[in-house]
């Protein structure tokens, strides 16, 4: 008995074995394992095994026998699933139905039993391999045989006993043992497979990625971590013109980069390899094995070994040469696009600049000539239509002065325009000039108040300066004129566009500027026309239907002024309430000031009767000749005349004891400035007096340096020449 339960035991250990095998071979090996039909495959074959290990079994009592099936069955259950375990069970039940004997019942039991426990641990336990794998097989492999020993009591009573006590031992010595090493071995079987299979994928896409790189069109490049090429393919040989052999571990700078660009490239490759991040763009030129340098797009990669160390840098790049040079190509088109564009827009805007210049003075031309006609026709209209009247013997005295006031009146106007129109053309020409002096604010101020003080009462207006400068700031460098003629344009504005109410003005200081500031109470300006009226023609309301006489000049002339003297205008305003000029200009302290005999405000005498005087009077102009003697005829009764220049230095030549020459400056042959010059070469004491009709700045100070004493402007104020006359006329 002892020898058939041993041969049972080899014969169900190799039948085992075989089915080890059957796990490795048919099941593992097989890529479609788990197709249905596999599956059902497997089922047969274990059955089969379960047949065979049942036809080769150890009788222990007579009628009883064992074999190793139970361990089989929980093992495929375990390893195999339910499918095929399912099968081989029905197989070897049926089997074991068929055998029959007293075990008929216990037997298909415990096919029943270690099937299905091995289904419901691979069920429950999915991770039975992984984690404490032998503990499992150990555990089951018990469980399994604990239930079988308790299937002997499917077994007729009179032999339950005894096969109880007869399997006892070889079950726990053979069986659970059985179960684990089983298992054992065939966790092996997988795991090696699994490792196989591993390292196959390895080797595989080892030997795919060498494949691509060897034959990709992709320059391929591995540089070791001091820059030495350890591998390249092909497709870089062929683009840089070298063998494989004359490049493979040489360093991969010297001889492809620039020698300039060797030490910044190599601080890059450096930094990579020690930063051990990839970096995945990088552009640089390669120089070919030809000398010619080509641009390549870089993908670089770091390699690390398995403990994660860099070792290697491959290098992927593509060749974008062509690419470089169409960009290029493209940004010196865009470039030469973009400087035409440019050119053009320029052109555009200054022929935009041009056209509105053009419509401009278009614009400018139409309000000038309607203004123009306007401003000169209406006191024109005065003089003309008067002067007529005037002729008519039936006047009385009063009607007389009257119309000669009138006549007096509308002349001052067309001077007022003529004046304006001056300036403006001479702003225009870039003629004027700045010439600073010594001004004393306070007494300008006193001027302009005095001036318009009677103008300004006779419209029920009232006229103040509220603000003068201390004593000790009033002197200021700047140019007097200017300053004088923006302050007296604003006070006039101010009288002429009010109709009730109060003008002041005045002077403030703050830090470095001056400013001046003229109020009134009178129409206002609206808010959209504030910037504007200080363009040329520009008025509020141009229309004829205006009640303000004017051409829209003054503020333009003021305006351009005080830019000149390095300020700035502008104008606050309430429509119906009154409105508020400034005007701030660069105040430079000075310490004495000069007279100005222009707007000197001397009381003077000119009731002073000098009779004696002996006065040359040149003008080739007959009406200014005739005006002229009229004017000075109470100073004295010798009165020469001359009608140019030359005949005035004869004159003076042939007439020593002449007093006082009146000389006009624009004269044919030889002018005035020219005459003065010659006159002082001879005469220095004679008191020359220039008269022109430009009346521009500046005219004063070239005929004092022509060696004129004074100067007075065309059309002549009579006050003024009275003056001139008595200071100079004085004590001769
Ligand atoms: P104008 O000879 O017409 O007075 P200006 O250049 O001096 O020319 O002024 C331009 C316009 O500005 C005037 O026509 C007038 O409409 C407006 N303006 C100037 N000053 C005043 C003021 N103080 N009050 C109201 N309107 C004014």
């Amino acid at each position: 008995m002892t020898g058939s339960i041993l041969l049972g035991l080899l014969q169900n250990t190799a039948i085992l074995l075989a089915f080890s095998m059957l796990y490795d071979s048919l099941y593992i090996k097989r890529e479609d394992h788990w197709s249905v039909f596999n599956k059902v495959l497997i089922g047969v074959v274990i059955g089969a095994i379960g047949v065979v290990l049942m036809l080769t079994p150890w009788t222990l009592i007579p009628g009883i026998t064992f074999d190793t099936r139970s361990v089989m069955i929980s093992i495929s259950g375990l390893f195999f699933g339910a499918i095929p375990t399912i099968i081989a069970m029905a197989i070897d039940i049926a089997f074991r139905w068929y055998i029959g004997g007293d075990g008929v019942w216990m037997g298909m039991m415990v096919i029943l039993l270690s099937g299905s426990i091995g289904i419901l641990w691979r069920n429950f336990r999915p991770y039975w391999m992984h984690a404490n794998s032998l503990k499992e097989l150990m555990v089951m492999g018990i469980l399994v045989h604990v239930l079988m020993l308790a299937s002997t009591l499917l077994l007729p009573e009179k032999i339950f006993i005894s096969t109880l006590k007869a399997i006892v031992i070889p079950l726990v010595l053979v069986y659970i043992p059985a179960t684990v090493l089983l298992g054992t071995l065939m966790i092996r079987q997988y795991n090696s497979w699994q490792n196989k299979r591993a390292k196959e994928h390895l080797l595989e896409s080892e030997r795919r990625f060498s494949e691509i790189l060897r034959s990709a069109n992709l320059l391929t490049v591995l540089l070791d971590n001091e820059g030495k090429i350890t591998f390249c393919n092909q497709h870089f040989l062929n683009i840089t013109g070298y063998s494989y052999s004359e490049i493979t571990d040489k360093n991969y700078f010297s001889i492809f980069i620039e020698k300039i660009d060797q030490e910044r490239t190599l601080k890059a490759f450096h930094e990579i390899f020690n930063q051990n991040a990839n970096r995945e763009d990088y552009d640089n030129n390669i120089i070919k094995k030809n000398g010619e340098s080509i641009f390549v797009a870089w993908n670089l990669i770091l390699l690390k070994n398995i403990e994660g160390k860099v070792h290697s840098l491959a290098a992927l790049g593509i060749d974008i040469t062509d690419r470089k040079k169409y960009e290029l190509n493209l940004l010196q088109k865009n470039k030469i696009i973009r400087e035409q564009n440019n050119k053009y827009r320029q052109m555009n805007t200054e022929l935009m600049v041009a056209k509105e210049k053009a419509e401009e003075s278009e614009r400018l031309k139409s309000a000038f000539l309607a203004n123009m006609s306007h401003e000169i026709r209406t006191p024109m209209n005065g003089i003309l239509g008067f002067a007529h009247l005037l002729q008519s013997p039936e006047l009385t005295g009063d009607e007389m002065q009257d119309y000669l006031k009138i006549i007096q009146t509308s002349g001052n106007r067309m001077l007022n325009i003529i004046n304006d129109l001056i300036d403006i053309s001479r702003i225009e020409s870039g003629l004027i000039t700045v010439n600073p002096t010594q001004v004393d604010v306070n007494e300008l101020m006193n001027f302009i108040y005095n001036f318009f003080k009677p103008e300004a009462e006779s419209k029920g207006l009232t006229i103040t300066i509220n603000d003068h400068l201390p004593q000790t700031e009033k002197l200021i460098l700047t140019d007097k004129e200017k300053v004088y003629a923006v302050l007296m344009n604003l006070v006039k504005n101010a009288i002429k566009y009010s109709q009730k109410g109060s003008v002041d003005f005045g002077c403030t200081k703050k830090e470095n500027l001056l400013q001046f500031y003229v109020n009134d109470n009178g129409i206002g300006i609206p808010d959209d026309k504030l910037e504007s009226i200080f363009g040329r023609f520009v008025q509020v309301d141009p229309s004829f239907s205006s009640n303000y006489e004017g051409a829209g000049l003054g503020l333009s002339i003021a305006k351009a002024y005080v830019a000149m003297l390095g300020g700035k205008i502008h104008a606050k305003s309430e429509l119906g309430k009154g409105s508020q000029f400034f005007f701030e200009i660069p105040c430079i302290k000075a310490e004495s000031i000069a007279k100005d005999p222009v707007i000197d405000n001397v009381n003077s005498n000119t009731d002073i009767k000098m009779s004696n005087l002996k006065i040359l009077i040149t003008d080739d102009d007959e009406v200014s000749l005739i005006l002229m003697t009229k004017l000075i005829q109470k100073y004295t009764k010798d009165i020469l005349t001359a009608v140019n220049g030359q005949e005035a230095i004869d004159l003076v030549k042939e007439n020593p004891d002449i007093n006082i020459i009146l000389l006009d400056i624009k004269m044919p042959e030889v002018n005035g400035l020219e005459a003065t010059r010659q006159i002082r070469l001879f005469n220095k004491d004679i008191v020359i007096i220039a008269q022109t009709a430009y009346a521009m700045v500046g005219d004063r100070e070239q005929t004092l340096d022509a060696g004129c004493d004074d100067y007075i402007s065309k059309p002549l104020n009579k006050e003024k020449l009275d003056r001139l006359i008595t200071r100079y006329g004085a004590g001769r």
